[in-house]
């Protein structure tokens, strides 16, 4: 057996083990396999032991491979998206999961309306509130999406955060649980044009306490491929 197929079956029994800890169905939980800086034959490989969701970082590497791997898949672009790519991401991508600012928001709007889609995304959530990091302020968010509710051509379908970096995944725990709040309380509005659905949390490294604190989109690149040169 391939290591890759072997470390898909790891990680997906993982998720299953703490899906199964925090009571839920483990058919809820969505992986993400992470293919920054992988080739395309290696993500072909993946898809063909079952992978369906991709996520890349940027959309000059993700144009490079996109008619090279074949299969019923879906790109995710989770990285920072630069303005003036917006008009080839919404071509390629089925869900931008890193909406950080209400000029990218705006942008969007605009090369969505004139390609005449509705575009899925997720807004990032600065969870540590770190300078070195995207997203919005966790105290922003539920303003911040209440105003792209008003744009026609997003639709906010959950939140999206990367944790501080932490050895011990224990440490993590409170950031992903203060997430899945803010998630739970903007749900509740039932603010339209809004959709509640997706809280993408939990990389390699803390994906099971992220699940055990509500995730339910995990995003894992070295777990799956291996170490990133
Ligand atoms: C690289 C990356 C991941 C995956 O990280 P691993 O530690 O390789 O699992 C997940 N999310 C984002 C936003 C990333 O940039």
């Amino acid at each position: 057996m391939s290591y890759l197929k072997q470390n898909i079956q790891q990680i997906k029994k993982r998720i299953e083990a703490a899906a199964e800890r925090s009571g839920r169905n483990p058919e809820d939980i969505y992986l993400i396999a992470v293919t920054k800086n992988f080739s395309a034959e290696l993500i072909q490989e993946a898809v063909d032991n079952g992978i369906v969701f991709l996520g890349e970082n940027r959309v000059q590497e993700a144009k490079s491979k996109v008619d090279l791997v074949k299969g019923n898949i879906e790109w995710h672009l989770i990285g920072h998206l630069q303005r003036n790519k917006v008009k080839t991401a919404i071509d390629i991508f089925t869900m931008i999961q890193s909406l950080d600012s209400w000029r990218l928001a705006e942008e969007i709007q605009k090369r969505a309306q004139q390609a005449d889609k509705v575009i899925d995304v997720l807004v990032q959530v600065n969870i540590g509130s770190e300078e070195t990091k995207y997203g919005i302020d966790p105290d922003d968010t539920e303003v911040f999406i209440e105003k792209v509710a008003t744009l026609p051509n997003l639709k906010v379908r959950g939140l999206m955060a990367i944790a501080p970096f932490k050895e011990n995944p224990e440490d993590v725990r409170a950031y992903f649980r203060h997430l899945r709040e803010i998630f739970q309380s903007i749900k509740e509005k039932s603010i339209e044009n809004v959709s509640m659905e997706y809280l993408s949390m939990g990389m390699s490294n803390d994906f099971e306490v992220a699940i055990e604190e509500g995730a339910n989109m995990v995003r894992i690149g070295t777990g799956i491929f291996g170490t990133r040169k």
